[in-house]
């Protein structure tokens, strides 16, 4: 089989204007980037207000290994097989990070005969978003470095300003760095360090927000640091919101781009899961539902990360209600959760598979709670045996879960008919979609009712530190918002290595930061990395591109 970007690289695109003018938008709704990306006017969501949603199907899966289990791969080839069906869909997905595109992980594209194109400038700078929440991010940080050099007018306590720079990179070099150093001119010396874009509170403020106008009013709500007499100091006590919000006036649109079948595709923003809050943004999913009967958005990372903020942060932040949820699964994933070694995937385990299993079953329970349909997309990868398959199908069927497989990586919308069939039949169920929390409930309250009842957990300690913020917080008046758990992805614990169904175990809270721009507060478990690092052998280093402009290695 060809590689992802062989097969980009000889797609048939539509020119943009087509893929919009499909969409029934006029010219002066969208401006193009090129011949094949275009932004998408915000105006387009007050002339359609009144238009009935369509459906959203949330795609989710099972705990994966570091590769990523086709989540991408499984909402592309879906939507391309619903328009096969003859339905109106749309894709709705996060823009990649260059940090997994060049370290581990790779692109973010889908794969196969299943991705979204152009996928070079989806996976690379695409239409500049990443830089303008850097540059916003940035501008913030010099405001604040120039406020201390220039008198400290505002009482800022040096020790105490928790506002990084940015950088799109894997970088680990530069998570803690001294600034300030030399002459009298060249500003206050402090230590401070960089996270990566896709961590940064702008790009969460611009996921969850309604608008420029809301955007703004986030941007001024951002703490960046505390004063001596320990009062927040904000991004509008610098002045800064306007300036911000400037440079986000194009990144605030949401990018429409298409599938290898031509299926509009909306792409925008690109939060984490394990750091952030893992979705697209409320823009993109909003405008999609309306030019859309079926809007497909991906969550990050497992169901206990992605599926959980999709459902306790962003449904309710965006006034969403989800139909239906697919559960992506993979027999290597499951394996990998059944104990064997994640070098020996590709071999045949009917052991290791039905020990594995019981991830799949945890997160279709959890699923259950929020009272959303859900059915199983087996994403067939071509070592899979048709014992470990059949294996995978009888568990599901035990559960009285529907499981469809997909070869959408191999085949394309075509792979996909059969699992869009079943969305189509459960978005015609009814969802009582209900979050597993409200603003009524205390932020430990939060906290404690996703670590029982996802994760599984005994109960949830608090370190010293956390105690103390709690209070602060509360006290402060940030009660009621959402949480968003900071976790890491390969378990349902805060232990990396505790796979399948883990339990016996308590999750320690050690800091909990308010993102008021964002609109939650953050609980980091575990050794969760706001920077991540490269491994050994980097993704960049497969990578080329000839004089003629072939790509290699891109994925
Ligand atoms: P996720 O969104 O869950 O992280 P992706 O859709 O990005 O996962 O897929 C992860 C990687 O696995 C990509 O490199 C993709 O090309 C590859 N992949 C996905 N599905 C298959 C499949 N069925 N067979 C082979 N490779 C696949
Ligand atoms: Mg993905």
């Amino acid at each position: 089989m060809k590689s992802d970007i062989e097969i980009a690289q000889g797609a048939t695109l539509r020119p943009i204007g087509e893929i919009a003018a499909g969409l029934g938008l006029s010219e002066a709704e969208y401006s193009p980037y090129g011949h094949d990306k275009a932004k998408i006017s915000l105006s387009v969501l007050d002339r359609l207000a009144d238009r009935p949603d369509g459906r959203l199907v949330l795609c989710t899966a099972i705990n994966p290994t570091a590769a990523g289990e086709g989540k991408t791969t499984t909402n592309v080839g879906l939507s391309m097989a619903l328009n096969r069906l003859g339905h109106r869909a749309i894709t709705t997905l996060r823009e990649p990070s260059l940090g997994p595109s060049f370290g581990m992980k790779g692109g973010a594209a889908g794969g196969g005969h299943a991705q979204v194109v152009p996928m070079d400038d989806i996976n690379l700078h695409f239409t500049g978003d990443f830089h303008a929440i850097t540059s916003a991010h940035n501008l913030l940080a010099a405001l604040l470095d120039n406020s201390l050099h220039q008198g400290n007018p505002l009482g800022i306590n040096p020790k105490r300003v928790t506002w990084p720079r940015v950088l799109d990179m894997n970088d680990r070099a530069l998570r803690n760095v001294v600034i300030g150093l030399g002459k009298v001119g060249d500003g206050v010396v402090r230590e401070s360090g960089f996270e990566i874009t896709v961590a940064s509170e702008i790009m969460a403020a611009l996921c969850l927000a309604t608008g420029l106008e809301d955007l703004k009013e986030r941007f001024g709500r951002i703490v960046v640091a505390q004063t001596y007499d320990r009062r927040p100091v904000t991004a509008a006590d610098l002045g800064a919101p306007g300036a911000m919000a400037l440079l986000m006036k194009d990144a605030v649109r949401p990018n429409l781009v298409q599938t290898l079948e031509n299926t509009p595709a909306i792409i925008h923003g690109g939060p984490f899961a394990n750091i952030a809050h893992g979705n697209n943004s409320i823009l993109a999913t909003r405008t999609a539902l309306k030019l859309a009967d079926y809007v497909v958005t991906e969550a990050g990372f497992g169901a206990d990360l992605g599926a959980e903020k999709f459902f306790d942060i962003v449904c309710p932040a965006g006034g969403l209600t989800p139909s239906a949820v697919v559960l992506v699964a993979t027999v290597r994933a499951l394996k990998l959760n059944g104990g064997r070694d994640r070098k020996e995937l590709a071999e045949e385990d009917l052991d290791a598979l039905g020990r594995g299993v019981v991830n799949l079953e945890q997160h279709l329970e959890n699923l259950a709670l929020f009272g959303v349909p859900a059915v199983v997309a087996l994403n067939r990868f071509p070592t899979d045996t048709d014992a470990e398959l059949d294996l995978v199908r009888r568990r599901c069927a035990e559960l009285g879960v529907d499981v469809e497989l997909s070869e959408v990586f191999t085949r394309g919308g075509e792979g996909g008919e059969s699992l869009a069939r079943k969305v189509v039949e459960l978005c015609e169920q009814d969802s009582t979609f209900t979050p597993l929390y409200g603003p009524q409930d205390g932020v430990l309250e939060k906290i404690e009712r996703i670590a029982t009842r996802i994760y599984r957990a005994d109960g949830v300690d608090l370190t010293g530190p956390a105690r103390t913020q709690l209070a602060q917080l509360e006290a402060q008046g940030h009660g009621a918002l959402p949480v968003c758990m900071a976790k890491t992805q390969y378990s349902f614990s805060d232990d990396p290595a505790l796979l399948g169904a883990p339990r016996g175990f308590r999750i320690t809270v050690r800091e909990l930061v308010v993102n008021a721009g964002a609109g939650f507060v953050v609980a980091l478990t575990g050794d969760i990395m706001r920077m991540p690092g490269l491994p050994k052998v980097p993704a960049a280093v497969g990578m080329d591109i000839a004089g003629d402009g072939t790509i290699t290695g891109l994925s």
